[in-house]
């Protein structure tokens, strides 16, 4: 990118950067999208939606796809394909180092989001794409007339269950407590579907086979006892991990490592803010992290503005 030094750069084209430089753009300063693959992030892998304002029931990929065209109408610059090595997010003029290029910006805007957590246990990373999977809507067309275990007790792990009965002959929902966390609609739901069974308080040890995944073996956390369930695909839905291994410390993470920031989304970092999921929030939803966007946007405006003027007194160089 040589010398080119953006207002700021929005780090993640999923729903917390689109509309984060959206709000940017529209404040007038020079903003761009980076993002590893294309924009859409995590709705993409999304079924159907139906908590985002306006849209009843909308599929996760519709969705992103109207966020982009409405970016599309404000020119905002994206580079695609592009994966962070390291960032500098310290110095007065951040840079942020992909595989390709390097970019400069006087605010940075960290929308990287999460991913799939994983459950730690034998046979997890061995058995990934032979039966272990963390997306349904990707890989559950495989799993036709199979029996597979989901593992969780949130939104994502009963939904994703729900919707893998439509190709599994049977889907277990394994929980380590005996109440699950997701919404109470979703829950009558699951219950109502006769090919889910629920396996509460229970943790999975061990996943197990030859070529492809035969077993889980399991522990009641009640009992001790340990048993074992024939199964031929494991999906793990417990949570998310957030996307900032390249950060290097150099902003105030929490104990899993999501971003801590102000009601302004504003980072430890001068001119460094965060929004979306990949941030310390109560609630990961699509229109949370629209609305972290927003706001993130609209600071890096006025920490811009604000640096303009300082500098127009000769407090500060621009
Ligand atoms: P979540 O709500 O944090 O639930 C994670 C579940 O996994 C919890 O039930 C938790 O158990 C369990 N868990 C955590 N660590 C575990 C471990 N090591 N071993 C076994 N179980 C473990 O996460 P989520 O369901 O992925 O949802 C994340 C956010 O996305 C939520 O805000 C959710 O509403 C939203 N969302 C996602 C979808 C989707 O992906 N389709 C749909 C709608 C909404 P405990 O309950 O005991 O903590």
């Amino acid at each position: 990118m040589g010398e080119k030094i953006f207002d700021c750069l929005v780090l993640g084209g999923g729903p917390a950067g689109m509309s984060a430089a959206l709000y940017a753009k529209r404040g007038n300063i020079d903003v761009a999208i980076i993002d590893i693959t294309t924009l859409g992030g995590q709705p993409v892998n999304y079924l159907e939606i139906e908590n985002y304002l306006g849209f009843p029931l909308i599929e996760g990929w519709e969705l992103s796809e109207k966020f982009e065209e409405h970016i599309n109408k404000f020119n905002i610059q994206k580079f695609t394909n592009e994966e962070i090595q390291n960032v500098d997010l310290v110095s007065d003029i951040k840079t942020i180092k992909t595989l390709n290029n390097t970019f400069r910006a006087k605010t940075v805007i960290v929308a990287t989001g999460a991913k799939a957590a994983k459950l730690g246990i034998k046979g997890e990373i061995e058995f990934r794409g032979k039966g272990v999977s963390y997306c349904a809507v990707c890989d559950g067309a495989f799993y036709r007339d199979k029996e597979i275990v989901v593992i969780g007790g949130g939104n994502a792990a009963v939904e994703e269950g729900m919707y893998l009965t439509k190709f599994a002959k049977k889907v277990y929902i394994m929980h380590r407590r005996n109440e699950l966390r997701a919404d109470k609609i979703v829950q009558k739901r699951a219950f109502e579907n006769k090919k889910i069974e629920f396996i509460f308080d229970s943790i999975p040890l061990e996943i197990n086979g030859g070529n492809k995944v035969e077993k889980l073996i399991y522990k009641n956390v009640k009992t001790d006892e340990i048993k074992e369930l024939n199964i031929q695909g494991v999906f793990p839905y417990i949570g998310f991990s957030p996307n900032v291994e390249f950060f290097n410390g150099q902003i105030v993470q929490d104990e899993k490592g999501f971003i801590r920031v102000d009601e302004n989304m504003r980072t430890s970092e001068v001119g460094v803010f965060a929004a979306g999921d990949v941030r310390k929030t109560p609630l990961r939803q699509v229109i949370t992290a629209v609305s972290d966007g927003a706001v993130a946007g609209m600071s890096a405006v006025k920490y811009l503005e604000e640096v303009e003027m300082l500098a127009k007194e000769g407090v500060l160089e621009a």
